[in-house]
């Protein structure tokens, strides 16, 4: 029988690593799982710099993860890489099962972050990693002296451009509405960098060619209806983010886009908190997910005294 835990925080990006140095400190012991399938540390693990974490003027996205690990891991925090593939949230101890085997705790912390959301297209799904990417961190040096183009109209978007303008010769970003959703400061820097051209309302009907079996442009569609053809050698997917949760449908309550409903970061389940992005359509950053990892183990020292 496995050994009953005080708290497993289910997550290692910033709100799962906050949650595990406040919990160790406050003598829970707590045990982090980190899954192995997506990069344990979250969407930081694909972040260049950061510039907007307190304290650091910019620090590497790694590099941060980093820091929070070692820092939880100094005051105790224990951790194990392993993919949770069903959870038990509708009886005490909650028991989580992995390929390896169970594990059962007093109270859970979700932390599962969120993954990028993509256009839905054959097309998409046929070139990823091979000419379609969500990641410019990662794949933009593979697009040296050529042209791409960027779908979105956040941070996102326009962090990705960014980052290409270093690379390719012409960086098309492609949004659906004439007005960006990205911050000011974010927009300036893209108006004045000269290797990025906007293509206002339009949406992207294709990737071609798949007959050619590589990415050689885009089929757009504007708000006239009218369907143009871009060339270009890659494609950047950044339209958001899809929560992590499909775990825990029909355990706790989600909401309508799947993120899970909290009452500061209390879910429906008493006893099951959640913080990070896995419960925030709205800020979704570095720091806020931290703050929310710090208020969830906060809640579990009062959960589990009372
Ligand atoms: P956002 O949700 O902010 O933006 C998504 C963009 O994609 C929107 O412009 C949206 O259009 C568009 N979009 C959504 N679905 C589709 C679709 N199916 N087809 C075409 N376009 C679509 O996500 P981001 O990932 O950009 O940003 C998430 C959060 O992270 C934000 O809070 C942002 O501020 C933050 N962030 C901060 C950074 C920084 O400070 N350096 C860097 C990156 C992110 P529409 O505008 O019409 O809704």
């Amino acid at each position: 029988m496995a050994a009953i835990e005080n708290l497993i925080i289910i997550g290692g990006g910033p709100a799962g690593l906050t949650a595990a140095l406040y919990a160790s400190r406050g003598n829970l012991n707590p045990l982090v799982i980190e899954g192995k399938s997506q990069e344990a540390g979250g969407q930081l693990m694909w972040t260049t710099a950061v510039e907007n974490y307190p304290g650091f003027e910019s620090v590497m996205g790694p590099d941060l993860i980093g820091k929070l690990r070692a820092h939880a891991e100094k005051f105790g925090a224990r951790f194990v890489t392993e993919d949770i593939l069903s959870v038990d949230l509708k009886k005490r101890p909650f028991t989580l099962k992995t390929e390896s085997g169970s594990y059962k705790a007093k109270s859970i912390i979700i932390s599962t972050g969120a993954k990028a959301r993509m256009l839905g297209l054959k097309s998409e799904t046929a070139f990823m990693g091979r000419g379609v990417s969500t990641c410019a961190t990662c794949d933009a040096a593979f697009f040296k002296d050529k042209e791409v183009a960027v779908v979105g109209g956040g941070d996102s978007a326009i962090e990705e451009s960014l980052t290409l303008t270093r690379f390719a010769t012409k960086v098309y970003i492609i949004h659906r509405r004439d007005q960006l959703k990205a911050s000011k400061i974010m927009q300036d820097r893209a108006f004045k960098n000269k290797k990025i051209e906007f293509i206002w309302n339009s949406l992207v009907e294709d990737i071609l060619d798949l007959s050619q079996k590589r990415v050689t442009g885009l089929k757009l569609k504007d708000q006239n209806g009218k369907v143009t053809e871009k060339k270009i050698d890659g494609v950047f997917v950044a339209i958001g983010h899809i929560p992590n949760t499909d775990l825990f449908k029909g355990q706790i309550e989600l909401d309508e886009k799947g993120y899970i409903v909290t009452k500061g970061v209390k879910t429906s389940v008493p006893g099951v908190f959640a913080a990070g992005d896995v419960q925030d359509p709205f800020y979704k950053q570095a720091i806020t997910s931290a703050g929310s990892g710090c208020m969830a183990a906060l809640e579990v020292e009062k959960f589990l005294e009372e």
